[in-house]
């Protein structure tokens, strides 16, 4: 479909390239509207790429009475999956259960209890976990994901790695995301359809004029061109107040809580593929989860981050607390000398005046204001897992201001490289095997993972790895990095290594200082893709 041009007034302009900002820029523009997206960075390098990579209905939202959220998440997460087998698939979450677990104080549930059962004094009993359970299979009509099973610990390879002191554990469903590439695959299909997606675009200034909104944007080297639109989305996440006070000058009551969370990457700590869902004494939970095959994530931690101008970084007293809450549970202590990395992330959370962190709510809340004259919708909150759902609420704002604006669609529509069935896997991976003799086990895994049926496009012909170009390093290949650049809005070392890959992790820092040498080399000598 043809973009439209840049001289043209657009429907929908729509700030932030993260998550909620391509899923809706990606449902609009198949229902019919003219979009642009503009991102000041690379496409989700904030918040949309430092989550725990979860498409959950999130357990410990039902102690808060949470029942629409946790419905509607986990309806979406087997509608997802099938739009996408290739960056999400189903993972089994082992809980193990111990008489002194407790509440946190502040959640309705623990409220009651209280009332009802002061002599738990905040502890979880277990009839209340199985029946939290029972809802999480229940509530979400689910079909292709495995129910809850309780099972016994004791000499069984998932006990194996926790202290003997627990011996009795629940194991239920929640899916993987690979939260990056799915925000990079929404604005390609975007783009497909004709929306205009700027990357390192910043929106310095929206003003209403003539009926208009004429929004300045900025390109990082500093040339400046406007765009005029009809309305604005405000998807810009954690920046969401301040685009409203600061960029466009509107007055509102409307405020963000921004609640920092943070993850460690250890070396891996155990040899199974299940993740483990702790609960602590403070009555949080973290999560331990099997991260890019030789390596364990965890997180997180719920801090209120002040100062939206200040990039979140995970302390080392966050980086003490998440080891010491899994070595509570783990038989081997973990210790800093295990950490290879760190990433942190703020939860941009409509305030709805909860006394801490952990307790603000985790829905999302559209609001459409019409203060300046033009209308604005301003995106607060949100969970990955609730994104193509947010898209559509949103649309519903936005649908009554444009007479073409067509019906739902994105339910069902695999996202680029999606277009095979969730238990087709194993045959695409012998295909793969077949053409692509050359490609080792784990090449070929982490191509599939992330690329899905898309890998015969990326890999063509190729008959060798040599057919591939440089290798700049865990068989990173010339041939996947020009793909990247092209087709995925790279631009940097970094935007490959951390967001539209994990090499990260892998790749030493001479070979990341190559990559970056060669991506800077070949774009001098590219022509201008798209003047600013
Ligand atoms: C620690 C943590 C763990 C989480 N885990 C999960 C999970 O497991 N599952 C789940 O479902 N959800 C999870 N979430 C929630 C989820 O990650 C967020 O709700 C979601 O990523 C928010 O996306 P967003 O598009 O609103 O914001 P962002 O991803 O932050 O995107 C906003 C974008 O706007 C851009 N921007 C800002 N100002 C401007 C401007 N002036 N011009 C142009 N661009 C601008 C920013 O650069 C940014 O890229 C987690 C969140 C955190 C913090």
């Amino acid at each position: 479909m043809d973009q439209h041009k840049n001289q043209d007034i657009v429907d929908l302009f729509v700030i932030g390239g993260g998550i909620n900002g391509c899923g809706i820029a990606r449902d609009a523009v198949g229902r019919g509207l003219s979009v642009e997206l503009a991102e000041m960075n690379d496409l989700a390098s904030a918040t949309s790429s430092a989550s725990t990579k979860l498409f959950h209905g999130g357990l410990r939202y039902l102690e808060y009475w949470e029942i629409r959220l946790v419905r509607e998440a986990l309806i979406e997460r087997e509608t997802l999956l099938k739009a996408m087998p290739h960056i999400s698939w189903p993972m089994r979450f082992v809980l193990p259960y111990h008489k002194d677990m407790r509440f946190e104080s502040d959640t309705p549930t623990s409220k009651v209890l209280n009332v009802v059962m002061p002599w738990m004094k905040g502890r979880r009993p277990a009839w209340l976990i199985r029946f939290g359970l029972f809802m999480y299979d229940n509530l979400g009509g689910r079909k292709i994901l495995k129910g809850t099973t309780s099972l016994k610990l004791k000499g069984t390879p998932v006990g194996a790695p926790l202290q003997d002191r627990f011996e009795q554990a629940y194991e239920y469903s929640d899916c993987w995301i690979e939260d990056s590439r799915l925000v990079v695959l929404n604005a390609r299909d975007a783009q497909a359809r004709g929306a205009l997606i700027n990357v390192r675009t910043k929106v310095v200034s929206a003003t209403q004029v003539g009926g208009m909104w004429q929004i300045t944007l900025e390109a990082q080297g500093g040339e400046r061109r406007i765009v005029t639109a009809r309305m604005i989305v405000n998807a810009s996440g954690p920046w969401v107040e301040d685009i409203i006070r600061s960029t466009m000058r509107i007055n509102s009551n409307e405020g963000v809580r921004l609640v920092r969370g943070s993850h460690i990457v250890t070396r891996k700590l155990y040899d199974h593929d299940k993740c483990y869902f702790f609960q602590g004494e403070d009555g949080r939970i973290i999560f331990t989860i099997p991260y890019e095959t030789d390596f364990t994530l965890i997180g997180t931690t719920d801090a209120d981050h002040v100062d939206v101008h200040e990039k979140p970084v995970c302390t080392p007293q966050e980086q003490d607390y998440l080891l010491d809450f899994a070595s509570k549970y783990l038989k081997q202590p973990v210790t800093r000398d295990d950490i290879v990395f760190t990433y942190s992330g703020v939860r941009p959370l409509y305030n709805d005046g909860a006394t801490s962190a952990t307790a603000a709510t985790r829905d999302y809340v559209l609001k459409l204001d019409q203060s300046a004259g033009g209308p604005i919708l301003n995106v607060f909150g949100g969970k990955i897992t609730t994104y193509r759902k947010l898209a559509e609420s949103a649309l519903e704002e936005i649908a009554p201001f444009f007479a073409q604006t067509g019906p739902q669609w994105t339910a069902g529509v695999a996202l680029p490289g999606g277009d095979f069935p969730v238990d087709g896997v194993a045959a695409l991976t012998e295909k793969l095997k077949t053409k692509y003799s050359f490609l080792t086990e784990r090449w070929l895994n982490r191509l599939l993972k992330a690329y899905g049926s898309e890998v015969f496009d990326l890999l063509g012909d190729a008959k060798t790895e040599g057919d591939l170009g440089q290798n700049f390093g865990s068989n990173l290949t010339e041939r996947e990095v020009n793909w990247l650049i092209e087709r995925e809005f790279a631009n940097t070392a970094e935007d490959i290594i951390w967001r539209r890959s994990k090499l990260g992790l892998r790749m030493t820092s001479k070979e990341i200082d190559a990559l970056d040498s060669w991506m800077v080399n070949s774009a001098a000598n590219l022509p201008e893709q798209h003047a600013v």
